[in-house]
């Protein structure tokens, strides 16, 4: 297994943001994975990066990085593929075969494991919809499990992974048979959408900052709240979507997080509806990015 010592965690973020970790494993197969988190159990695990701001001071102990983990097969409308396999791969992929019901994920830049962990969803697709089973590390019990679809409590970004040590090592999926043109045509007409809802990696951003209040955007919430384009140092509110944070140039993560404050407080304090990250921080914290955090997670 590659196992880098003092690596710039920033080079493996979406946002472009983060310190250094002590160390970095990469293992490169499932069971190298279950062989790291045996001896790294408090160990951050992350997959492509996409979804997490990371402390600008770094990381304390050891980050898992599962991106080599990335072996699949589909057989039929069956598939299966390691926790490192990209979205966009595996659902080009299913389309070459016909196959639909991955299309949402073709514009999503995460791991499977980033995916099931987030119950990710986008263009009435989701995870949950397609779920058979996973491999799972207990970390607690140093087991290998599998969980069935009815033990993952699918919900909104949420799973039963939220609140249990679980690792993905592998997940399996059913499609159903379509064809490619098809499926092709659906994947296209997604990125098209896209392009004006969201910005591209270009500008480095982590996604949606804020999940959707019940019956309600987090978008529309914040653009009626007039923070689109504010800035903080390195950090922009995007001027094209107000739900996305961009990173112009050496932003820190003490910069993202004081201008989520701000977004959270506008719309607190105009509509009093606390918007919750979807975004996830991990890192050291200092003390103003402790109390922020905290403030943003508390409810
Ligand atoms: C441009 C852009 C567009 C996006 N569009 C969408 C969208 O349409 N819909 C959507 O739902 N999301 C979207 N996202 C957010 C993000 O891509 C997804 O949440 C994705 O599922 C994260 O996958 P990842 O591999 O990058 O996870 P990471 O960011 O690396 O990690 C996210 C979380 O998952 C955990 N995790 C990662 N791997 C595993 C594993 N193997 N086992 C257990 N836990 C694990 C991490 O510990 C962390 O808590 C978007 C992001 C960007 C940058």
């Amino acid at each position: 297994m590659r196992i880098e010592k003092d690596y710039e965690l920033k080079k493996h973020t979406t946002f472009q943001i983060g310190g250094k970790a002590d160390i970095v494993c990469f293992p490169q197969t499932a069971d190298e994975l279950v062989e790291a988190l045996k001896e790294y159990p408090d160990a951050l695990v992350l997959g492509n990066g996409s979804d997490v701001l990371i402390s600008s001071d770094g990381v304390d102990g050891a980050v898992i990085i599962t991106t080599e983990i990335n072996h699949f097969e589909i057989s039929g409308t069956r598939v299966t593929a390691d926790c490192g396999v990209k979205a966009p791969i595996l659902s080009r992929s299913a389309a070459e075969q016909g196959l639909s019901g991955m299309e949402f994920m073709f514009c999503i830049p995460g791991t499977i494991g980033g995916l099931v962990y987030m119950n990710a969803s986008a263009h009435s697709q989701s995870i949950a919809e397609i779920f058979t089973s996973c491999k799972v590390f207990d970390i607690e019990e140093k087991t290998v499990k599998t969980l069935k679809k009815a033990d993952m409590k699918f919900a909104y970004r949420k799973t039963v992974l939220s609140d249990k040590k679980y690792i993905v090592l592998s997940a399996e999926f059913e499609l159903k048979q379509s064809n490619t043109e098809e499926v092709k045509a659906l994947m296209e007409r997604n990125a098209e959408f896209r392009k004006q809802k969201q910005p591209s990696l270009a500008l480095p951003n982590a996604g949606s900052v804020f999940k959707n209040p019940e019956n309600d955007s987090a978008g529309r919430l914040l653009e009626k709240a007039g923070v689109k384009a504010k800035i903080i140092g390195g950090a922009k509110v995007w001027e094209n979507h107000a739900n996305f944070i961009v990173n112009i140039g050496y932003a820190s993560s003490n910069d993202v997080l004081k201008l989520m404050y701000k977004m959270y407080n506008e719309v607190k304090v105009r509509y009093t509806i606390e918007l919750h990250p979807e975004v996830k921080f991990f890192g050291r914290a200092n003390e103003e990015e402790k109390e922020i955090w905290q403030t943003l997670t508390s409810n």
